[in-house]
């Protein structure tokens, strides 16, 4: 790997034995800590070379400093601005797949796509351009591809890729048969050409499952399910926040925060808490077992989360649990439509939109789907989401799974 040769044993020691010494000194203070002194050190020494202020260790600085990729990027950026200017409003995304969803029962696809193909036809070229900088910056860093960057970047090992691409199709069946489970009534666009599937969630589509309270209802669920919860609710730290739910274990406060995304209702917030609650208890297990994951690849830490929280899932509502599967799908066309763009810029990407999209959804009949061209995640976040990716196949591949869970 190029970057190993960026810093030196002594820098990274220089980060790590002060930083052994102020966890002691802090391990000291705690009331009742949830785990040994040991795990407690290396979590606090792995977490401060993570953070270390100078970035050192850090690769995703250096691959943004790339000025080439920025031009190409900036130049998409704004072209998509002036396009949404001219003709939609770049801040209004949504409300676009609302009018199309108002459309599309009345309006044809083809009478939609004249009025908006030629606009995209202007914006595709760039795209292409703004990946190929990326893939050629990529070469100039020493990466064979952009997507070995990104797995570097995220500490994914290639055999753990490997595993998730031999799986993935499996898992894709499995999801799919769940959805079909379930009586939904999707909106009449679903299938159009025009559903970048980010305006769309399944959980939304469901209405029988049980009442349950956020969050004490969720927490009183979890510890039933999990003990282990029991021993540290007083260290459980659960916040409504914006731009994502998220988890952390605190390790100066030795506490278990969960950021939970207050956009959504109250069965999209429960749901999510479930999954933060599944990172939570794999943390609390493996410091019982003397373990830190943290830094050792975002897919493992999804990969464990994803295990507890389909438990909680399925002991809560199948309902929920289906859905959770469906939305699972919307997941994979993103992250396998990045996958392929990464690896071949230069194809007939509103057919390879389109096709991925059949595949993952196999009642579509799409021939080009543009709308990856302004989707935000595939934008700017290309492999967004591959770790939960990873994450969901493991589990549900590994530990005979896809049968276990029914
Ligand atoms: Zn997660």
């Amino acid at each position: 790997m190029p970057f190993h040769k960026h810093f030196e044993l002594e820098d990274l020691l220089s980060v790590a034995r002060p930083a052994a010494k102020e966890a002691e000194e802090n391990y000291q203070k705690l009331v009742k800590p949830s785990c040994s002194l040991s795990v407690y050190q290396e979590y606090w020494v792995t977490y401060m070379i993570l953070a270390n202020p100078e970035n050192k260790f850090n690769l995703t600085r250096k691959v943004g400093k790339n000025e080439e990729y920025e031009k190409a990027w900036k130049k998409y950026l704004d072209s998509v601005d002036k396009y949404f200017r001219t003709g939609l409003d770049v801040d209004q995304i949504v409300e676009l797949w609302e009018k199309i969803e108002e459309e599309v029962p009345s309006v044809s696809e083809g009478k939609l796509l004249s009025e908006f193909e030629s606009k995209f036809k202007e914006l595709e070229p760039l795209f292409v351009q703004m990946r190929k900088a990326q893939q050629k910056m990529a070469v100039n860093l020493g990466f064979e591809s952009q997507l070995e960057v990104f797995l570097y970047d995220m500490r994914i090992s290639q055999d753990d890729y490997n595993f998730f691409l031999e799986n993935k199709d499996n898992v894709i069946k499995y999801c799919q048969e769940q959805l079909s489970k379930l009586d939904l009534n999707l909106p009449t666009w679903f299938y159009s050409q025009f559903n970048p599937l980010y305006h769309h969630d399944f959980l939304s589509l469901v209405k029988d499952y049980p009442e349950i309270s956020f969050p004490e209802g969720v927490t009183d669920f979890v510890e039933k399910s999990f003990p282990v919860i029991g021993k540290v609710r007083d260290k459980l730290v659960i916040e409504l926040v914006e731009g994502g739910s998220s988890f952390n274990y605190l390790v100066k406060k030795d506490q278990y925060r969960m950021g939970i995304d207050r956009s959504g209702d109250n069965i999209h917030r429960v749901r999510s808490l479930f999954h933060e609650f599944g990172h939570a208890i794999s943390e609390l297990e493996n410091f019982e077992n003397g373990l830190v994951t943290l830094g050792k690849g975002l897919d493992l830490a999804e990969y464990l989360a994803y295990i507890n929280e389909f438990e909680l899932l399925n002991k809560f509502s199948s309902t929920v649990y289906r859905a959770r599967m469906g939305d699972f799908l919307v997941l994979m066309a993103k992250v396998l439509f990045d996958i392929e763009v990464l690896k071949n810029p230069e194809q007939d990407l509103a057919k390879l939109h389109a096709n991925i999209f059949n595949y993952c959804f196999p009642d579509a009949k799409q021939t080009k789907n543009y709308t990856y061209l302004i989707k935000y995640g595939t934008v700017y976040r290309p492999l967004g989401g591959l770790p939960q990716a990873m994450g969901m196949v493991k589990a549900l591949s590994v530990r005979g799974n896809l049968s276990r869970l029914k």
